[in-house]
């Protein structure tokens, strides 16, 4: 590995990043061609919809220079035909002598037989740089494929005494304009967010991306609505360019689907517990299924809790404002209080920002970085 290496790694990962929200059920992976003398000829990411693949773009951008030059790839190339030729047969036809790998795709149908194609062919295969890195761009893939769920980020909304604000019939700021258009962003990084139908009633949310021009990178919309009692003139339904799932319980009674149908949701049955109740690891599998990979859940305080509840949370981003919220805030988890998360060793802060008056931090659970990493 030379520095050099980890640069170009770097700079494949940063195109990575901006495929993420919008490939799915694929990967965003990003890829670069560098030749002998280190001249940048081919760069490309996952497209919008999953394909073309990131190296196919590269490869093309690049055209004859990829020969004798090093192609920089985030996640392993794929050596499944699906449409059109495979990422590994293609990067073989075009002849570089060298091929930088930051991680091994755990996907069953490719799963090593990507690099072992490379070497076949007299590549030089280089793994494990940057390897961390890329498995947290590919954290859902990962999650998805090694797991049955998507990788699930928790976004929370606090005042300066950690009790969130409660709706009334629309979302009430706790935080200002800066952090919530960061908000929105990562909104525009997920393939679906998550609420619960409380959500819905108290804030009368539209949870698209807000962001200007990033309307059309809005996610899917999901409720976690057992009953289907959601009202179907609720504002979500305003905007029916960006789907609407309904998570309802299995085998309750469908006569209240119909309206909301008519207002453009899908409804998507989960199956119950004992106590008919929809546990919160069934909803991410079928999500899952779907070809979910990044789900935000954003509310309220008992959906944030039954995902803690569940250790199915493995990433939180919180946003503290300055003020208090005062003697209506509620509880972030539903009795708990901030540092059910914050005081956990399951979790580790790994960043801490200004935005404004306002402070966002990152958190990651642990357990879920060693899962990761052990596709590498
Ligand atoms: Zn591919």
């Amino acid at each position: 590995m030379t520095p050099s290496d980890e640069e170009h790694m770097a700079q494949a990962l940063v195109l990575a990043r901006r495929g993420l929200g919008l490939t799915w059920p694929n990967p965003s992976v990003g890829s670069i061609v560098v030749t002998a003398d280190g001249e940048l000829v081919g760069r490309g990411w996952t497209a919008p919809g999953g394909r073309p693949h990131a190296e196919a773009v590269a490869l093309e951008h690049a055209g004859a220079k990829t020969e004798g030059g090093t192609i920089y790839v985030t996640l392993e190339p794929c050596a499944h035909e699906g449409r059109g030729l495979a990422c590994a047969d293609a990067i073989v036809a075009a002849k570089p002598a060298r091929a930088v790998i930051a991680l091994r795709d755990p996907d069953p149908r490719t799963a090593g037989r990507g690099i072992a194609r490379l070497k076949d062919a007299g590549i030089a295969v280089e793994e494990g740089v940057l390897t961390a890195e890329a498995a947290s761009v590919a954290l859902g893939h990962l999650m998805r494929v090694m797991h049955g769920r998507p990788a699930v980020t928790l976004k929370l909304a606090v005042g300066a005494d950690g009790l969130v604000p409660q709706g009334q019939g629309q979302p009430v700021w706790i935080t200002g304009p800066d952090a919530r258009a960061h908000g929105h962003l990562l909104r525009s990084r997920s393939d679906a967010i998550l609420v619960g139908r409380g959500t819905i009633l108290s804030d009368d949310p539209s949870l698209t991306c807000r962001l200007p021009g990033m309307s059309c990178r809005s996610p899917i919309r999901v409720v976690l609505d057992r009953r289907l009692r959601t009202p179907p003139e609720a504002k979500l339904f305003d905007d029916m360019m960006v789907p609407v799932w309904l998570i309802c319980a299995e085998g309750e009674n469908l006569a209240n689907a119909e309206p909301l149908q008519e207002r453009g949701a899908e409804i998507v049955p989960v199956p119950v517990d004992d106590h008919g109740l929809i546990e919160v690891r069934d909803a991410l599998e079928t999500l899952a299924a779907r070809g979910i990979t990044r789900v935000l859940v954003e509310g309220g305080p008992s959906v944030a809790r039954a995902f803690l509840d569940a250790d199915l949370v493995d990433e939180a981003v919180i946003y503290q404002g300055p003020s208090s919220v005062g003697a209506d805030g509620l509880m972030p988890f539903a009795g708990d209080g901030l540092d059910r998360l914050t005081g956990s060793r399951d979790f580790t802060k790994v960043a801490s920002r200004a935005f404004g008056p306002d402070r966002m931090t990152l958190w990651r659970r642990m357990r879920t970085c060693s899962l990761a990493l052990s596709a590498a």
